[in-house]
């Protein structure tokens, strides 16, 4: 049986390397004429990280990505609310990883033209439509330009296109642009001394104004520094829509730092951080409805085609992995491709439709508007504030929705 994937983002390249590893013939064509290292970072939760493992990926990740050791909630003043451990550290089988986006996708890509060969990866096609006709899906392409660069026959395709995928635009032609829920979300990456444990991953703030910050890279670490992926969101309703998030768009730091020019904590001085970055970008915080179909006939939508979801609480390319392994599943196991792909959907839609869902109420990050609200000017005990076992449910809660106990060892 032969797959023709859409897309040689992160979804793609996990789908074509377990398809392959199930016998399937793949073939990938990404719209980009050449894939680069793009992006910032990927959060790899503990079960995703075990799909790229049964992949034969471990060493290759080890040896870029950093361990998260524990996802610690701060209030705007920098005080604790609660340190949740992570990965290893929390008694999972495999790590959660905290891993450049450009990093993660250089390796798969490596990994799928081994295992595919040399032109298994197609660069500088896009997916412009689709048709079946006598048990076999063919799927049209143009290249950047916009001039035909021809087509392909498959038995199955699998639309890993992204947030604006051009298969879910045909299966869905009202849908239009993503949804913005007025928060815009400034990005960089600065040079510092490592913090709390190293593997810390850091939320602070309350929903309207939050900072995030981790290390992401191996490298850095290996020096005693410390490559700090920081994330500011802020609720912006007056400004204007974005109208096409660009992970690429350079942002003002005069729009955003004086917001966080006091959050000065004794682990982090957060202006001088965001000053320190090499480059800014700024996105809006979109996301869209879940459907209630990803497939039709022969073809299916993966990853953010799929499911884009706000970007809270490490999910993007977590359910894209875990979407590309179920799909290697449902079509290794069920000989239909077309009753295949409805197995896949009916498993994949309602955990990643819940994600959407409880990422429109924020995640577990409502942790942070509680405090907020109860204890606006800080605390000496949290306890006081909240107990820990009503902050532990809210947490586990979120957890459960998106799959951390599959991977449970202990
Ligand atoms: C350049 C870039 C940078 C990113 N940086 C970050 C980041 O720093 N942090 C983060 O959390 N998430 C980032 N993301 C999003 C993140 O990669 C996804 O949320 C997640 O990994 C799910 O991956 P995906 O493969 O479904 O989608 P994506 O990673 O968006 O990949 C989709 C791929 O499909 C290609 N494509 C689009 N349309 C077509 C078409 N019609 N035909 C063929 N190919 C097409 C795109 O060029 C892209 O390579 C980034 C995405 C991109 C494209």
């Amino acid at each position: 049986m032969k797959v023709i994937v859409a897309g040689g983002g992160i979804g793609g390249l996990v789908a074509a390397l377990a398809l392959r590893a199930k016998g399937f013939e793949v073939e990938v064509y990404e719209q980009v004429r050449e894939l680069r290292p793009l992006g910032v970072v990927i959060n790899l939760l503990p079960h995703a990280t075990g799909v790229l493992h049964g992949l034969g990926l471990a060493d290759a990740l080890a040896a870029v990505a950093i361990d998260a050791q524990e996802y610690v909630f701060m209030n705007r003043h920098g005080q604790a609310i609660l340190a949740d451990p992570r990965g290893r550290r929390a008694g999972y089988e495999f790590p959660q990883y905290s891993i450049h986006r450009g990093e993660l996708q250089m390796l798969l890509l490596e990994a799928a033209t081994r295992a595919l060969g040399a032109d298994g990866v197609r660069c500088g096609m896009r997916l412009a439509a689709f048709d079946e006709a006598g048990g076999k899906v063919r799927a049209r392409f143009v290249a950047p330009d916009g001039s035909p660069a021809g087509e392909a026959m498959g038995d199955v395709l699998v639309a890993a296109d992204g947030i604006h995928s051009a298969a879910r635009a045909a299966f869905y032609p009202g849908e239009g642009m993503p949804k913005w829920n007025g928060v815009t979300i400034w990005r960089g990456t600065s040079v510092g001394k490592p913090f709390l444990t190293g593997g810390s991953v850091v939320k602070a703030g309350n929903t309207s104004q939050k900072f995030i910050c981790y290390a992401i890279s191996k490298r850095h670490e290996a020096r005693g520094e410390a490559l700090i992926n920081w994330v500011a969101d802020l609720h912006t309703p007056e400004r204007p829509y974005l109208t096409r998030e660009d992970w690429n768009r350079s942002g003002r730091l005069e729009d955003f730092l004086p917001r966080f020019a006091s959050w000065k904590f004794p682990w982090l001085d957060v202006p001088e951080t965001i000053r320190r970055a090499s480059a800014v970008y700024e996105f809006p915080m979109v996301d869209r409805d879940p459907v209630s179909r990803w497939s039709f006939g022969r073809a299916t939508l993966l990853g953010d085609a799929a499911h884009p979801r706000y970007p809270i609480a490490s999910n993007g390319a977590t359910q894209a992995i875990l979407d590309a392994q179920q799909l290697a599943a449902s079509l290794s196991t069920i000989p239909d491709p077309v009753a295949a792909l409805a197995d896949y959907e009916a498993r994949r839609i309602p955990p990643t439709a819940e994600i959407v869902r409880m990422n429109r109420q924020q995640g577990p990050d409502v942790i942070l508007d509680l405090v907020e609200e109860r204890a606006p000017q800080g605390f000496e005990r949290i306890e006081d504030v909240v107990p820990r076992a009503e902050l532990e449910a809210i947490v586990g809660r979120y957890k459960r929705a998106a799959g951390h106990q599959q991977t449970r060892s202990t």
